[in-house]
């Protein structure tokens, strides 16, 4: 804050496909889908005609109780059809953060409807972020964003994001009989964009199975083409008992977010009277961001964005890879996902006094949007660039990594 508050604003007024226009007129490359989101790209018409049809005919409408409308039930159905969870029912929110609200208190809340009310504990990584509400900031895997807000939300703990054998050590450790759940990204965003090892899934699973913990993934980032299909887990063969999305549902052209819950975690809450999950918000279900949605799964489906980025990861991972031998450069991290991180040399970093905030104004005032975190540059963009403007992306990183080096 202390720096954006020296200089102008920078005024986004205009984008198209990977491109965005400032006030000046002057043209920038989205190398990071402004934030994750922007999976098929900016100016799609076919999403503002869907977004105007819908808002001229429902607009809005609670669906509280029993109403409900067209849009959200046929956006529920078709995410259903396609999540790698079992009798897999829908809950539909406005975002990323509010979703990991629901989906902690589900978790704590199936438990204790299941007559195991000491269940409570959640386990998350290190670099692992999911969003920063009450629960998000609570279970967050980064300091940064957990200090200065006195208490947090009780019983939560942080495990090395690479080792499944300390997740089951920290079970073992606070007792099975108390651990609700665990949280995962599939690729760790926000966090450097890491990767996990082959088998950490397959793993994780299976001693989340064995300890009745159940595993829950967000998928804000991965989902929706970012990992080549819907949700982003797919890729590692495994099947959590609830899934949270936002982000590239809508590719953001309206806020949306949810949960896939299983149908197992789901039942119990229909039976019985003290039973029920009594939470919900206002926008949940939002006709119109539901349609936004809809037409934008249509152009992933139509335009196959699921292969395409499969092609789109190869190329960004081997152009990436180029800046590994830059000497400011400690190690590039990509090849999962259209998404790169390019951490800078400690030397670089605390030896010469070279900050990321640094690299990304260079880039950016050379026409291209990075995203720097405090050790790292990070890059994820819309599905549809193409190969000529992936290398103009990282020739213009390379770039503005050599000009910020020779000012030091
Ligand atoms: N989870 C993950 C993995 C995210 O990347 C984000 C947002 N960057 C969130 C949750 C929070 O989403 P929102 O900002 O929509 O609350």
């Amino acid at each position: 804050m202390n720096t954006v508050a020296r200089g102008p604003e920078f005024m986004v007024t205009r984008a198209d496909g990977v491109w965005l226009w400032d006030t000046s007129g002057d043209r920038y490359l989205d190398g990071t889908a402004s934030l994750w989101y922007c999976n098929v790209g900016h100016g799609r018409t076919e999403i503002a005609d869907a977004v105007h049809r819908q808002i001229s005919t429902l607009d809005a409408y609670t669906v509280y109780g029993d109403f409900s409308n067209g849009p959200a039930v046929e956006l529920s159905e078709r995410l259903a059809a396609h999540a790698p969870v079992a009798d897999p029912r829908v809950i539909l929110t406005s975002g990323g953060g509010e979703s990991i609200e629901t989906a902690a208190k589900l978790a704590r809340r199936y438990w204790a409807v299941m007559g195991q009310p000491e269940r409570t504990h959640l386990i998350s990584r290190t670099g692992g972020y999911h969003g920063l509400h009450g629960f998000g900031t609570s279970i967050s895997g980064m300091d940064r964003f957990r200090n200065g807000y006195g208490r947090l939300v009780e019983d939560t703990s942080v495990v090395p994001h690479d080792s499944a054998a300390a997740l089951e050590a920290e079970i073992l450790r606070v007792g099975p009989e108390r651990v609700a759940a665990y949280f995962a990204e599939p690729v760790i965003g926000s966090g450097g964009v890491y990767p996990p090892r082959d088998d950490y899934f397959t793993e994780v699973a299976r001693i989340c199975h064995k300890y009745g913990v159940l595993f829950i993934v967000d998928s804000v980032i991965c989902g929706f083409a970012r990992m080549g299909n819907w949700f982003g887990i797919e890729r590692f063969g495994v099947s959590p008992d609830m899934v949270v999305f936002a982000k590239g549902v809508s590719s953001g052209y309206l806020p949306l977010g949810g949960i896939v819950v299983s149908g197992r975690v789901a039942d119990p809450f229909y039976n019985g009277e003290g039973n029920a999950f009594m939470h919900g918000t206002t926008y949940a279900g939002h006709p119109t961001a539901c349609a936004a949605a809809m037409a934008n799964l249509d152009i992933l489906e139509r335009e196959d964005l699921f292969t395409v980025s499969l092609e789109v990861e190869r190329h960004l991972d081997v152009a990436l890879q180029g800046l590994a031998s830059h000497p400011l450069v400690a190690e590039v991290r990509s090849g999962v996902g259209v998404m790169g991180g390019v951490e800078l040399t400690e030397e670089a970093l605390t030896g010469r006094g070279i900050t990321t905030a640094e690299v990304f104004a260079e880039a950016r005032a050379r026409g291209v949007i990075v995203r720097p975190i405090p050790t790292s540059l990070l890059v994820s963009p819309p599905l549809v660039i193409t190969w000529e403007q992936i290398d103009h992306l990282v020739s213009t990183l390379s770039a503005a990594l050599d000009a910020v080096a020779a000012r030091h």
